[in-house]
Parts: C-alpha cells; sequence; structure tokens
C-alpha cells in the first residue's frame, strides 16, 4: 500500500499499538513522530488472543470501540489507523514490506506472554533488517528501576512504595507532547475497519457498566474522579458508594496515560489523592513482582505454598461463579462481575478470601474466572490480588487472617444497600437479616417474602467450620495433618 506524499528519500516508521489506544502522551507514538519523516498507526487484533475467548467478551467490545474512537482522531489529522486481524509475529513484518518501512516502534508490555511475542517479532523483523523498537509507557518504574540496595526486588510494599516516591519527580511524570508532531503521521486513503461481527464477535453489553470507550471516556471518569478524590480514603471501601475511580479499564487499555494520573495524584497532594496515588504505587508493586517472578503466573510466590491440598469442590465452585453460596455479600460481588464485568476492590478481597479460606479451592480457580470476567483483567494485578487473598503471596495477608463474609458485609455495606442491589430476592429484608439472612426467625423471612432455598440459597458452609479446616490446611501444608 502506498503513502500518499512519500518518495523514496522519505524515512517511515510503523508505531505499533498494543495497550496504549491513545493519541497523546504515548511514548513510542512521540519518538517515532520525531524521528520519521512519515508515521504508519498499526494494531492488530492477534488471532492467538482472540480465538479462545468466548464470542461475546467485554475487553474486545471496550478495545473495538476504543479504536473506533482512536481512528476516528487520526482522521481528523488526515492520517488513519491500519488494522490487521491476524498473528503479530507474521502481521508485522509483513506490514513493514508493504508500507517500505524502516523501524517498528512500539511501548513494552512485561506479561511473560507478551514478551514471548515481541521475542518472535523482532527476531522476524532482524531478518528484514528492521528494528523493534520499544519503550516504557504503562508504568512510571519498570523493570529492576525500583531495586533494594542489594539490588534485589522488593516483596514488602511499604519500603517498594517509600523507595517508589523518593525516586519519583518531575522527570519521570513528563508527558510526551506528541500534538507537536502530528504532521508527521502518514496520511493514509481510508482503511476499512472491521465490525465485531467479522472479528467472529458479537456486543456483550458494555451498557451494564458507568464505563465509555476510549480517551474520551477515560477523560470524562477522571473529571467527575477529580470531583471526589479528597475524599477517596473516606469512601473507597464502601462498595454502594461512588468512591473509587473506576479507572481500571482505562489504565489496562491505555486509553488514559498513567503519567497524567499519577502526576495530578502527586501534586493534588490531599489525603484522598495520596491514598489514591498509594493504589496507582500497588499497581506497580505488582507489575514488578511479574518482572522478577514470572513463575507466579503458575506457581505461589511463596513456593511452599504450592503444597497446599485444596478440597477443589467443584459443586461448591460453581455456586460461587453464580453468586448462589448463600452469603448475600458474597453473591451481591459475585453477581456484580457477572453482570457487569467490573467488581469493587473490598469485594474482590472478600470474595477472593471467601473462595479459597471458605470453600478451600485453589485460588488459581478464582484467579482464571476472574480473568474471564473482568473488563480491567490485568496479569499482574489479578493475580497479585489473588495471591495476597490467598496468603500464598509476597507482602500479602497473613494465612491466620480470614475474613469473616458477615462481618465485612455489616461492616462495608451496614445498610445491606449494595446487596439489595444485585440480590433483589432479598431486598426487603432489614437489619441484620440482609447479611446473614438463615439466622433471621421466621416470621422475618416470610415478612420480606423470602423461603431460604426457594427463593434464596441456604449458606452452602459453616464459615466457622471451614475456618478452622483452612486453618489446618494452611498449617500443615505440605505435610499430612
Ligand atoms: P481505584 O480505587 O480508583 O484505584 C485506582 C487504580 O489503582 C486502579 O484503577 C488500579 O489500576 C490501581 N489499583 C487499585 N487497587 C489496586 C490493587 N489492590 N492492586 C493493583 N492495582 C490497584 N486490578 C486490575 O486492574 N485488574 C485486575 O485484574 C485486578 N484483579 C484483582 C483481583 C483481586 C483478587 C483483587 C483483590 C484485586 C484486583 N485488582 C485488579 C485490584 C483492584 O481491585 C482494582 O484495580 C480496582 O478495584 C479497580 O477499580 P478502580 O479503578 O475504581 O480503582
Amino acid at each position: 500500500m502506498a503513502i500518499q506524499s512519500a518518495d523514496s528519500e522519505t524515512s517511515i516508521a510503523l508505531v505499533w499499538f498494543r495497550r496504549d489506544l491513545r493519541l497523546f502522551d504515548h511514548t513510542a507514538l512521540y519518538h517515532a513522530l520525531k524521528e520519521y519523516d512519515q508515521v504508519i498507526p498499526v494494531f492488530v487484533f492477534d488471532t492467538t488472543i482472540l480465538a479462545p475467548l468466548p464470542c461475546a467478551d467485554r475487553r474486545v467490545e471496550f478495545i473495538h470501540a476504543s479504536l473506533r474512537a482512536l481512528k476516528d482522531e487520526l482522521q481528523q489529522a488526515k492520517s488513519d489507523l491500519v488494522i490487521r486481524h491476524a498473528n503479530p509475529v507474521t502481521a508485522i513484518p509483513e506490514l513493514v514490506a508493504e508500507f517500505r518501512a524502516s523501524a517498528v516502534y512500539t511501548n513494552r508490555d512485561y506479561e511473560p506472554d507478551a514478551i514471548k511475542r515481541d521475542t518472535e517479532v523482532a527476531a522476524a523483523l532482524r531478518e528484514q533488517g528492521i528494528a523493534l523498537r520499544t519503550f516504557k509507557d504503562q508504568v512510571i518504574f519498570e523493570q529492576d528501576e525500583i531495586v533494594t540496595q542489594t539490588n534485589s526486588m522488593y516483596s514488602v510494599f511499604t519500603p517498594y512504595k517509600r523507595a517508589w516516591l523518593t525516586k519519583l519527580n518531575d522527570f519521570y511524570l513528563r508527558s510526551y507532547p506528541v500534538a507537536r508532531y502530528l504532521h508527521h503521521l502518514a496520511q493514509l486513503a481510508a482503511q476499512p475497519f472491521p465490525s465485531l461481527q467479522e472479528l467472529n464477535f458479537v456486543p456483550a453489553g458494555l451498557a451494564d457498566l458507568p464505563i465509555q470507550a476510549g480517551t474520551i471516556g477515560g477523560e470524562a471518569l477522571f473529571e467527575n474522579f477529580k470531583e471526589r478524590v479528597d475524599r477517596y480514603h473516606l469512601n473507597r471501601d464502601f462498595p454502594a458508594v461512588k468512591g473509587p475511580s473506576y479507572l481500571s479499564v482505562h489504565l489496562r487499555f491505555g486509553t488514559l496515560s498513567i503519567r497524567e494520573l499519577a502526576a495530578y495524584a502527586w501534586r493534588e497532594g490531599s489525603q484522598g489523592a495520596q491514598t489514591w496515588l498509594s493504589e496507582l504505587i500497588w499497581r506497580e508493586f505488582y507489575q514488578q513482582i511479574l518482572w522478577h517472578r514470572p513463575y507466579v503466573v503458575h506457581h505461589a510466590f511463596k513456593r511452599d505454598y504450592d503444597a497446599l491440598a485444596f478440597s477443589n469442590d467443584e459443586i461448591l465452585f460453581t455456586a460461587w461463579c453464580q453468586g448462589q453460596t448463600g452469603y448475600p455479600i458474597v453473591d451481591a460481588a459475585m453477581r456484580q462481575l457477572n453482570q457487569t464485568g467490573y467488581m469493587h476492590n473490598r469485594l474482590r478481597m472478600i470474595t477472593a478470601s471467601f473462595l479459597v479460606k471458605d470453600l478451600l479451592v485453589d485460588w488459581r480457580w478464582g484467579e482464571r474466572y476472574f480473568a474471564k470476567q473482568l473488563i480491567d483483567f490485568d496479569l499482574a494485578s489479578n493475580n497479585g490480588g489473588w495471591q495476597w487473598a490467598a496468603s500464598t503471596g509476597c507482602d500479602a495477608q497473613p494465612y491466620f487472617r480470614i475474613f469473616n463474609p458477615v462481618t465485612q458485609s455489616t461492616k462495608f455495606d451496614s445498610d445491606g444497600k449494595f446487596i439489595r442491589r444485585y440480590c433483589p430476592e432479598l431486598s426487603a429484608l432489614q437489619g441484620k437479616a440482609i447479611h446473614a439472612p438463615w439466622l433471621a426467625n421466621q416470621a422475618t423471612l416470610a415478612a420480606a417474602d423470602v423461603t431460604l432455598g426457594v427463593d434464596y440459597p441456604w449458606p452452602i458452609v459453616d464459615h466457622a467450620c471451614q475456618r478452622d479446616k483452612a486453618l489446618a490446611l494452611f498449617k500443615h501444608r505440605g505435610r499430612t495433618p
């Protein structure tokens, strides 16, 4: 395919978009635009990733909508987005040949599969005499930029955070001024844009989420959050309150820039903003664990916890997945996940703890289920969150600290507002009964039109009894009790 206005002297580079679907403050794009006459934006729907997904997947829909927005912006700049539906290991070298490009620029992705893919793409490009140039973009500090004085990774969050904040300065937060160089975007004839159906997908229902795709959607959410950030530390733990930012999916797909968010939190400086910045640092803490210890994808960070002999009862696991455990806070949370693709952080901790320490199911089963359902699924954060809750991870919850789901419910959804939203069959229950309907007397249940075992399940396990079993399981791991 020819570029309008290119001659044999024109230097041409591809910019390969992946989890950075925006046209501002974009490291790879900035460098390519500065260094080349003509820059061609490309995106590959990776068939090796898409093929195993169910035909309705919120992530694919979010990416699709965000690419539409990116394409519109590129067209306004008289360029376009070149899209392929293929394996990038062959597609990227083909695009290089097609556009007679002499380099490929992209932002680094630290997940083991992505590293393998990029190594293969780089090798294929090398055969064409082409370089794959990669840049830091999705984190403030990557790889081994934050290490201890003995050059090893931090395995405890607090000193990691201290070192992260000590190293932080304006240099790391500066924005890459892409707009200044947009005239180096190649002028391209209109490019086809595949429909979801052409990619073998159907709409999955983003409408259930209070989240709009693309940079416009991300900026709108961020503006809204700025009005609430001062109260973040007070509100963030209550799922019925609009406390958190809901920006995780935008961070996952790079429709917003981490530098923009971190710079805002750092400069704003209120207690709420500082607490929020800490959460952004947790994200990087888990990224560095994955980078330094990629075995965590399949194993416990603390390897001796691989010996835990979980019961792995499939019936209990299915009840958990479906939000039918008989514990209202757990069920409401799982139904939120199933219906919207999002789950509040406090509820991720409660449901993960419940699966592992009440149902005695391997944390990897839950991790996989979340990975399928979460619109913001991120390997490092999901793995880190699950290993934290399961006490198998780095700086994790000690194994003897076991969430009581009823206490958590009473504390963080005291009037049952969140439970009522997702468990409408319990909505007429009042007071303590909404948190533990099996403890309510018959008259209370009858007045609320609830028959346990008919309208809503009896609890599938007894928390006190399971707690003892979990303690024994963790204490005697690897040994016959
Ligand atoms: P906010 O409270 O507004 O936080 C701002 C940002 O900080 C988030 O968008 C996220 O990028 C980051 N962040 C916040 N809390 C954490 C945390 N505990 N660990 C790492 N980063 C954090 N987060 C994901 O992005 N993807 C996942 O797949 C994921 N899986 C999780 C699984 C479990 C079992 C647990 C306990 C946590 C998981 N988290 C995951 C972390 C956290 O729950 C979500 O990031 C958060 O709920 C997203 O909502 P928010 O954007 O409104 O967060």
